[in-house]
């Protein structure tokens, strides 16, 4: 894909403490089209928050390859880098307390992003309207954030992060903390921004339902993208089905999703034998 909006090859990032080296990226290859709503799940530790804190240029990578639209994230001065977290991205943080500003009402959340850029205050109270409107808070415009329940806030979130029109939507476990019915309301949400807008939107989560909301999930592991799943467009709706693709990584190992392997009883190491186009495998 040569028109990638999100271009990462390659990508390392190693923390490095007193007496030790933490890897947590080790060669991540991701590319997203623009426009493109998709999520990003693994295991705890697997490198996705590293990930996207440096796609929100909150944080360097240490080597590899890594450009939104046309700015390389590893060649830019700290002023770039200033002005790409101003305009280039949105993001929204699983604490829903870290996102807004407690003695704000929803709408003057959402108006401070402007009025800090020097947009004109009626300009951004009318703007800051119509994303309350899209996010589906009309009628709540006053309410503070403590007035409002954990999804709300969440929603008024999204208002924020879209103030100032970036063109790239980030989202940290936004629902972490929210019930399951209120979380796909949040995605929902996110889900009819992203096509009515053509903001390109990645998201971090835990939630399994994600898969219904976006088109594409890939799964990270140990600092790599290790599975994908792709909606099959073909079937709108509900009904949506996914496949889980087998890859291989970078050091030439085939990564199957863990759920087929466990389908045919195998818990961690298998062997394969290759007959033709056909593929026996077995626990080891
Ligand atoms: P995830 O978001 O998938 O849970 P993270 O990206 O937060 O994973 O972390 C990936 C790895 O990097 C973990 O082993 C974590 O402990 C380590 N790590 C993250 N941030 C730092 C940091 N600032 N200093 C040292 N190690 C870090
Ligand atoms: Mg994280």
């Amino acid at each position: 894909m040569t028109d990638a909006y999100i271009f990462a090859e390659e990508l390392f990032k190693i923390y490095k403490t007193e007496d030790l080296e933490v890897v947590a990226l080790r060669g991540l290859d991701l590319r997203v089209a623009p426009g493109e709503m998709m999520a990003i799940v693994g295991a705890s530790g697997s490198g996705k928050s590293t990930f996207l804190n440096i796609l929100a240029g909150l944080d360097t990578p240490s080597a590899g390859r890594i450009s939104v639209g046309d700015r390389d994230l590893l060649r830019m001065s700290d002023d770039d880098l200033v002005d790409y977290r101003r305009r280039e991205v949105g993001f929204i943080w699983q604490q829903t307390g870290r996102n807004l500003i407690p003695y704000l009402s929803a709408q003057q959340n959402i108006e401070a992003p402007m009025i800090l850029e020097g947009v004109k205050r009626k300009t951004a109270k009318n703007r800051a309207r119509e994303l309350l409107e899209a996010v589906g808070l009309g009628d709540k415009h006053k309410r503070k954030p403590n007035e409002l329940s954990g999804g709300e806030q969440q929603r008024v979130a999204i208002g924020v992060a879209l103030a100032n029109q970036p063109p790239l939507l980030l989202a940290d476990e936004p629902t972490g903390e929210l019930d399951s019915a209120t979380a796909d309301e949040v995605f929902e949400v996110l889900r009819k921004i992203n096509r009515n807008t053509g903001v390109t939107v990645v998201i971090v989560t835990h939630d399994r339902e994600i898969t219904s909301r976006v088109d594409r999930v890939v799964a990270m592991r140990d600092g790599r993208a290790s599975t994908e799943l792709i909606r099959n467009s073909s079937v709108i709706g509900k009904d949506f089905s996914v496949d889980e693709l087998a890859v291989v990584d970078r050091s030439g190992r085939l990564q199957i999703p863990r759920e087929y392997l466990q389908d045919i009883g195998i818990d961690r190491r298998a062997r394969i034998e290759i007959d033709g186009q056909s593929v026996k495998i077995t626990g080891e």
